[in-house]
């Protein structure tokens, strides 16, 4: 049973590296540790993640189809009874990943697809045709259908404000839900012109959902206050020593302040800030957990990063 709110949902960031050079993506400003995540690391972090019963999540400032132990890892998730999603995007599904990733089974999976305008979508993805991308996106759907659970995730910038109709209809005539969420400024780390607006820092100071309903942690095993942290200053505590118990507390407290105390987040525009934290306990078990995600998505607010 996971015992707080924070840890019903974890994005564990296998690496920060990235063959992918995107325009919405702010990696090249990381100044913290780049790496892969060891094996040591991955069985402690999932056997505690695991056995609170969080969902797992990987994802983060980074591709996790990069890591070599990617589809073990999430066989090793399944395997111990633990509820894993992953993160990808096409750059990624080359050869034969699409088949690797679903025979894997992760319990979902999210592929970004920034949009289905070509010129925009190659904007945004420079290192991918359109043509390619979609091609390989279907290879992934045709391979889910049925197994696997599928959704695509797309990003709303100022190149391609009213597309969200077209393309939440276009993936629904392929039988696979989507949705298109705001491009946002990642921190204040997000600086390349032209792509999205940022929003007035005043209607987003205080308090944030995402923190309240989320955690995330990197490949060393340190938490941080979410994948917008570049610099690694926001450090919480460490999953390697330190049990979820104690890091939960820890946000906790920090939760009961009037906002975070966190450099980072004072230039945050990030839209899942906020989400309300909701009333009594969190989910007990599966079952609760998939009926709090379904009511999440139903709302409008994701948990996952693209
Ligand atoms: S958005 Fe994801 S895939 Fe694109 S460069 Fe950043 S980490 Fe890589
Ligand atoms: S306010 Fe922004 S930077 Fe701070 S924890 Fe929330 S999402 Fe992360």
């Amino acid at each position: 049973m996971v015992s707080d709110w924070s840890f019903v949902s974890v994005d564990m960031e296998l690496t920060n590296s990235c063959l992918c050079d995107c325009l919405i993506c702010p990696r090249e400003a990381i100044v913290r540790p780049t790496g892969f995540m060891t094996e040591e690391t991955f069985d402690t972090l999932s056997d505690k993640l695991v056995r609170e019963g969080s969902l797992i999540t990987f994802s983060g400032m980074g591709d996790p189809l990069f890591h070599p132990m990617v589809f073990d890892w999430i066989k090793s998730v399944r395997l111990n009874g633990g509820a894993i999603g992953i993160v990808v995007n096409p750059t990624s599904l080359h050869g034969h990943n699409s088949r690797k990733l679903v025979d894997a089974r992760p319990n979902s999976i999210t592929l970004s697809f920034p949009s289905l305008q070509k010129k925009i979508f190659e904007q945004l993805c420079p290192n991918i045709s359109f043509p390619v991308a979609l091609s390989r996106s279907m290879e992934l759907i045709g391979l889910a259908r049925g197994d696997v659970g599928l959704r695509i995730q797309g990003v709303l910038t100022d190149r391609n404000r009213g597309e969200t109709e077209h393309f939440v209809s276009y993936w629904k005539g392929l039988g696979v839900p989507s949705s298109m969420v705001a491009c946002h400024g990642r921190g204040g780390n997000l600086r390349k012109p032209g792509i999205y607006t940022p929003e007035s820092l005043e209607i987003f100071s205080g308090r944030c959902g995402l923190f309240s309903l989320h955690t995330f942690v990197t490949w060393e095993g340190e938490v941080l206050s979410c994948c917008h942290d570049l610099t690694g200053s926001t450090r919480i505590g460490t999953l390697i020593t330190e049990d979820v118990s104690l890091i939960a507390e820890r946000k906790q407290g920090l939760n009961k302040k009037d906002s975070l105390p966190f450099s980072v987040c004072r230039q945050c525009d990030e839209p899942l800030r906020r989400c309300v934290l909701p009333q009594g306990s969190p989910p007990v078990g599966k079952k609760e957990r998939n009926r709090f995600f379904r009511e999440v998505s139903r709302s409008g607010r994701v948990f996952k990063n693209v």
